[in-house]
Parts: C-alpha cells; sequence; structure tokens
C-alpha cells in the first residue's frame, strides 16, 4: 500500500470516525479528520486528499451540498458513508457525482475495496486493456469477448454495455448514467430496453442468470459489474 495516499474522512460521529482512520491508518494510508461539512470543504480544498469519505448525515451542512461544491472543482473520488438506505438517495447521490457509496454498518474489507477501486479508476495511469476475471475474458483492443477461452457473440449494444461496466468494474453505475452512455442524453428514463440487453447478456456469459459472477444487480439502483482482476501496474 502507498503510504503518501491520503484519505480525508468527513464524518460526525467520532465513534465511527475513528473506527475508520484506524482501519486505514492500519492499511497504510494518512487520514485527516473533518466534523464538519465546513471543515470538511476546507480541509479538501487544502490538502487535496487523494479520496474523500463522505457522511450524508452532517451537523452543519447537508452532505449532498458538500458532494456539489466539491464536484465544483475537483474530480477527488468521493465515497459516500451512509446510513441512509433509501435506494433513491443512493441513486441521487451518484447522479450528483459520488463515485460510490457504503451504507452503515460497513466492514473494514468492505471499505478497503471500495477505495481501491475509486483509487484505481481515479489514477488513469495504466489504462485498461484487459477485463479478466474468472473465467471471463474481454480485450477492450481487439473488441473480443471470450468465456472460458470461447469467443462470445454479443450485439453491439450489448458489447457497449458490457464494456461500460467493465471499464467502471468495482463501482455502482446507475440505470441513469448507463442509458444516457449508451443510448445517449435524450433517451427517456424508461428502463426496458436495458433490462432485455443485460438479461440477453447474462444469458450469453453467466452460468445460471438467476445468480450472476460477473453482473451484479443493485436493486433500485444500477448495476455493477466484478472488479477487475487484471489491473497490476505494468
Ligand atoms: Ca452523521
Amino acid at each position: 500500500m502507498n503510504a503518501r495516499l491520503s484519505i480525508l474522512v468527513i464524518e460526525d460521529d467520532k465513534a465511527i470516525c475513528s473506527f475508520i482512520t484506524a482501519a486505514l491508518n492500519g492499511n497504510g494510508y494518512r487520514t485527516v479528520a473533518a466534523f464538519t461539512g465546513r471543515e470538511g470543504l476546507s480541509l479538501a480544498a487544502s490538502l487535496c486528499p487523494d479520496v474523500v469519505l463522505l457522511d450524508l448525515g452532517l451537523p452543519d451542512v447537508d452532505g449532498h451540498e458538500v458532494l456539489q461544491k466539491l464536484r465544483c472543482w475537483s474530480r477527488i473520488p468521493i465515497i459516500v458513508i451512509s446510513a441512509r438506505t433509501e435506494e433513491q438517495e443512493k441513486v441521487r447521490t451518484l447522479d450528483m457525482g459520488a463515485d460510490d457509496y457504503i451504507t452503515k454498518p460497513f466492514g473494514t474489507a468492505e471499505l478497503m475495496a471500495r477505495i481501491r477501486t475509486s483509487l484505481r479508476h481515479s489514477s488513469g495511469n495504466f489504462p485498461e486493456t484487459v477485463y479478466k476475471t474468472l473465467n471471463l475474458e474481454i480485450h477492450f483492443d481487439k473488441r473480443t469477448v471470450r468465456l472460458n477461452g470461447e469467443l462470445v457473440h454479443l450485439t453491439q449494444i450489448e458489447y457497449q454495455l458490457l464494456t461500460l461496466l467493465a471499464k467502471n468494474s468495482g463501482r455502482v453505475l446507475t440505470y441513469n448514467f448507463i442509458m444516457k452512455n449508451i443510448w445517449g442524453p435524450y433517451t427517456d428514463n424508461n428502463n426496458q430496453i436495458l433490462r432485455v440487453n443485460m438479461a440477453n447478456i447474462r444469458r450469453k456469459i453467466e452460468q445460471n442468470p438467476a445468480q450472476p459472477q460477473y453482473v451484479f444487480t443493485e436493486v433500485g439502483i444500477g448495476y455493477r459489474m466484478r472488479e477487475n482482476d487484471d489491473f497490476t501496474p505494468p
């Protein structure tokens, strides 16, 4: 783990905050804690951390406002820590520019995995050319998808959809984000076409489409593709 990476934790609950910072320190990250939204915003600007963990329920400003303000000037990965489990709340947070969310209570392993995923996507240092995990292999430059070594035949839309998810593997993409990316900004909000295409993809790549191991459904929110194993730096 790179000890120079720093993480800003904006969380007013001191017990949770110290649990998080202890876990992060134990994994080699530097941490800075802020207990209010205003403090968090000013520390984000002065320290330029590598990742921000943001609690939505803050005493002074709403977490969404903090998120919005950060997004005005920064592409820093922001992972929202939320006690709120409503799907609409998560969708709103993601569509406002959060990279991911994690719902309380959560364990250290889950938190570390989310941070690694965010860091990997924000680094941009290793443009991915291959997605590889379990028995699935996608070569983005060759535009090929193989399952157990055999070519999988996908339609143009199915391929675009699968590669969008694969290039963002490990993070959840909202239905809205996917629809706009694949079918354009003026598409309506009917997800039916997306569901049909996803069912077709699953039939082609999943052993049991009802229990997927590559593309997971986050009910009411979107899809998350299994983390790419093939991302060791060259
Ligand atoms: Ca709180």
